[in-house]
């Protein structure tokens, strides 16, 4: 497997066709490839281009990638990458709650100081800061640059005379697309969409 490839994302379905989150090629392979006691596959691997048909493992392997599909490059054949796969069984919903973490507010605020909205050198800031009693929440902590840190340093931003770029907030709803952009994932989505990775298995 190229680099590129191993490194692709995999929308992750319930079995209501709604988008839980994605997770790694990986390990949507193995969830596709392993099933319940019963023999029923854990997973199933949906088909975007070909109305949303689903295939089992071993029917998947047997198609090949069409011209301008990416493949994976097995011992002997060229395999079509799977972009989404949906869970045969679990019927959960998606958490509604997005954890708060560094990875989040960089995403939340576009990974962009969110006084001068420069790109480079971020760190967080604590609106108002710890030692004012500052709270670690989403509405109190924003990405902001190394300069613009400094600059206000143990001051709320009036009192610095600083202006954040919106008012932060937690996200609503719970999943919004990062970086990655798969145009099959397009149907499952909503424009603003929060997309966590999954971290834990769904059986
Ligand atoms: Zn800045």
């Amino acid at each position: 497997m190229s680099c590129a490839i191993q490194q692709s994302k995999v929308l992750v379905l319930n079995k209501s066709w709604i988008a839980l989150g994605v997770t790694t090629l990986e390990r949507a392979i193995s969830k596709v490839a392993s099933s319940y006691s019963d023999g029923t596959p854990k997973a199933r691997i949906v088909d975007p281009i070909n109305d949303f048909r689903s295939f089992d493992w071993s029917d998947w392997t047997k198609m090949r990638p069409k011209e301008g599909e990416r493949g994976i490059k097995s011992v002997n054949f060229i395999l079509r990458v799977p972009e989404v796969i949906q869970f045969t069984r679990y019927d959960k919903m998606p958490a509604r709650k997005i954890h708060y973490n560094r990875r989040t507010i960089y995403l939340r605020d576009n990974n962009q100081c969110q006084y001068c909205s420069s790109k480079t050198e971020l760190s967080l800031d604590h609106i108002i800061p710890r030692c004012q009693g500052g709270l670690t929440t989403w509405e109190n902590v924003v990405v902001a640059c190394i300069k613009c840190n400094l600059k206000k340093a143990g001051r709320t931003p009036q009192e610095a005379g600083m202006k954040l770029l919106k008012v932060p907030s937690r996200p609503k709803s719970n999943v919004f697309v990062t970086t990655i952009k798969v145009k099959s994932w397009e149907a499952f989505l909503g424009e603003a969409y929060w997309m966590t990775e999954l971290d834990h298995d769904h059986d």
